[in-house]
């Protein structure tokens, strides 16, 4: 339904009382029984096609218009009141159907349309048949015995109505704007359809109707054509056509619908026939239209499915089978060295040698039996040159039956060398620093000897001056700094001979709470430093067969974050035993580790941004996991922002605990904390 002006509103309401009237008249005029009900109508497919697609607004034109004509043919006023309230529900009624039935907007493009079309046509005019009729009894129009044959010319004449004018009007009223164009691109054909229709409606309604020639069938060759070939509006146009030829030739008393003595009887003939006409041609032509609209999608999903296989740079390819192409895309024939149509039909033999064809085959075939598909990497000789491929494969099936093998590969050829190349950067890398804190740590010790050497000379011979005092506390300023690169260095070297697995354990039987209170003792003044008072809770002994020297690493890598972190807040350290496990907590009230980070902190040189990262290396944990785990045990950090962290170690306390790496060691490896 389009907006309109007023203008347009009392135009079309003028109009389509005129149409309505006139068409009446022309109704009426044609044999009805008792004067007014007749078994030609095209008023009731005029309103119903008016109603739809300007909205039932316009039921007053109707109204009226039956109202008129009835007057003017001689009813009595209250049996053309009547009649045009009957008339008036019955396109109310069957546009109301018609609109309730979604997408339908006026063309029948669509079998649902159709049958829509047919359920409103044939329900419809039970309404105006029955008031109609009705009327013309109580104003003493008809007789009783007359009802019937009025109620039945009454009722087919609408329906008729209905089938034949209102899909002419709905089709030329809206979408179909297009189709004269389209009709004048097929000048020929249309013009021979024109000669077709009208030939074959007079070939068919014409003749003695004492012939025994009967042939009214011959108008259905026409009638398929204009479905098939030119859609619902054409088709609508030629069943009117056909419609108007027969009635005429039908009144005329020629044909093979004139076998009874009336009119009125023959007409009757004549309608049922014109009724399996326009249901014919109606559903023909919705069946082909929504085949049409089908086929149309169907074509425009192809375009698409097609430009993705033509422009993707990832080879896409469907395999039978026996392995034979069956859809091979641009990119898969550039890899073969050929073009896609020439690839059809053949196989992988047919490019590959044996062996490469052997690999093909063993992930086609298992993507065949898989569920989901499968991922593979392949490589192939391109040009001369090795490339490497990953490809996707998955079962190929049609209607459920398996057909062969999809596959999707992309060549990653470049990302593999990419690899490698940081794979070897990384190796390059580790190896600098074993070799470079290796190497720094023998200069390092002899200079740790010196610089503690000359700080006892300077204190022996220290006096109370303050020019000794200087010397003496630059003496042991120069101590501490060899001291701390001297942890650098060996924390070094430890986590490159961590890296290269060389971590050997060396245990023996101790008890760990004595060991956390030796690793406490030794950081005193290290505590003190960072204001954190340091408490232990250790009731018992908890003995246990470990690496003495990497677990009081661990204590004090663990320690020494604490204070860090935690600085002038406490740090409590607790020591139990429970089911054969060592438990080691260190507590303490710094910012605590956000939840996304409490993995990531053990990793290789992780710091997360906490303020104090710019002084540290991120190789504290990283060590401590690598010792705990090479114990069997594990460690890890509880933590809220609230109550800072907490991180426990679990050992097993068993001697005989698997050591990961239980090789003797060759040399002791000189060791120290970090
Ligand atoms: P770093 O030398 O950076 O301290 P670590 O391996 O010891 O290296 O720690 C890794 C990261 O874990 C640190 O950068 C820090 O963000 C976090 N972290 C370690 N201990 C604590 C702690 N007690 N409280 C909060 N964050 C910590």
């Amino acid at each position: 339904m389009r907006a309109s002006t007023p203008v347009q509103r009392v135009a079309w309401w003028l109009g389509l009382f005129a149409i309505y009237v006139a068409t009446a008249l022309l109704g009426l005029a044609i044999d009805p029984v008792g004067g007014f009900a007749t078994l030609v109508w095209p008023p009731t497919g005029i309103a119903l096609a008016a109603l739809v697609r300007r909205g039932p607004g316009l039921w007053s034109a109707v109204a009226a218009g039956a109202f008129v004509a009835n007057i003017w043919s001689g009813a009595p006023p209250l049996a053309a009141a009547g009649i045009a309230a009957g008339n008036t529900l019955e396109a109310v009624l069957g546009a109301h159907l018609l609109l309730r039935l979604d997408a339908f907007v006026g063309p029948v493009r669509r079998v649902r349309h159709a049958l829509g079309l047919l359920a409103a046509a044939l329900s419809a005019p039970l309404v105006s048949a029955s008031i109609g009729v009705f009327s013309l009894w109580l104003t003493g129009v008809l007789t009783v015995t007359k009802l019937p044959a009025a109620w039945q010319a009454w009722w087919l004449g609408d329906v008729l109505g209905a089938l034949v004018v209102a899909p002419v009007l709905l089709e030329w009223q809206s979408g179909a704007q297009r189709s004269p164009a389209r009709l004048g691109s097929r000048a020929l054909e249309t013009a021979l359809l024109i000669i077709a229709v009208l030939a074959s409606a007079a070939l068919s309604f014409s003749g003695d109707p004492a012939a025994p020639l009967q042939r009214p069938h011959l108008i259905f060759p026409a009638l398929i054509w204009a479905a098939i070939r030119f859609g619902a509006a054409v088709t609508s146009v030629a069943v009117l056509v056909i419609s108007i030829i027969a009635i005429a030739i039908t009144a005329q008393g020629t044909g093979p619908y004139v076998t009874a003595t009336t009119l009125h009887e023959n007409l009757t003939a004549l309608q049922g026939f014109m009724g399996t006409v326009a249901l014919t041609g109606l559903f023909l032509a919705a069946a082909n239209a929504e085949r049409e609209a089908a086929l149309r999608l169907l074509a425009e999903e192809h375009s698409r499915l097609h430009a993705i296989a033509e422009n993707t740079t990832d080879s896409l390819t469907i395999k039978d089978l026996e392995g034979r192409y069956v859809l091979v895309n641009p990119a898969h024939a550039r890899v073969l060295r050929s073009l896609p149509e020439a690839v059809l039909g053949k196989s992988d033999e047919d490019f590959f040698p044996a062996d490469v064809v052997r690999i093909l085959r063993e992930s086609d075939q298992r993507a065949v039996i898989s569920d989901n598909g499968v991922l593979s990497e392949e490589t192939l000789l391109v040009g001369g040159e090795q490339r490497t491929f990953s490809s996707a494969k998955a079962p190929y099936r049609v209607d459920g039956e398996l057909r062969g093998n999809i596959a999707i590969s992309r060549d990653v050829t470049q990302q593999k060398n990419d690899e490698r190349a940081l794979r070897s950067a990384l190796g390059m890398r580790d190896e600098f620093l074993s070799i470079a804190s290796h190497e720094l740590r023998t200069p390092l010790a002899a200079l740790s000897l010196q610089v503690s050497g000359l700080e006892r000379a300077i204190s022996r011979r220290s006096s109370a001056t303050e020019e000794s005092q200087r010397e003496l506390y630059r003496a042991g300023r120069a101590v501490a700094q060899v001291d701390r690169l001297t942890r650098l260095v060996d924390t070094l070297f430890d986590v490159s001979q961590i890296t290269a697995g060389q971590l050997h354990l060396q245990r023996e039987p101790f008890d760990l709470a004595e060991a956390v209170h030796s690793v406490i003792a030794n950081l005193s003044e290290q505590a003190t430093r960072a204001s954190c008072a340091v408490s232990v809770f250790a009731p018992v002994a908890v003995t246990g067969s470990w690496d003495r020297f990497r677990i009081e690493q661990v204590i004090t890598n663990l320690l020494t974050n604490a204070f860090k972190y935690g600085a002038g807040s406490p740090v409590e350290v607790s020591v139990q035993a429970t089911d054969g496990i060592a438990q080691l907590r260190v507590r303490d009230r710094g910012p605590g580790v956000a939840p996304d980070a409490t993995e990531r902190i053990f990793e290789r040189f992780e710091r997360v941004a906490t303020g104090h990262h710019q002084k540290s290396l991120g190789v504290g944990l990283y060590i401590a996991r690598q010792v705990i785990d090479a114990h069997a045990g594990v460690v890890r950090v509880e933590s809220t922002s609230e109550a800072g962290s907490t991180f426990v170690v679990e050992l097993p306390r068993a001697a005989d605990e698997p050591c990961p790496t239980a090789a003797p060691e060759p040399q002791p490896t000189p060791r120290a904390a970090s």
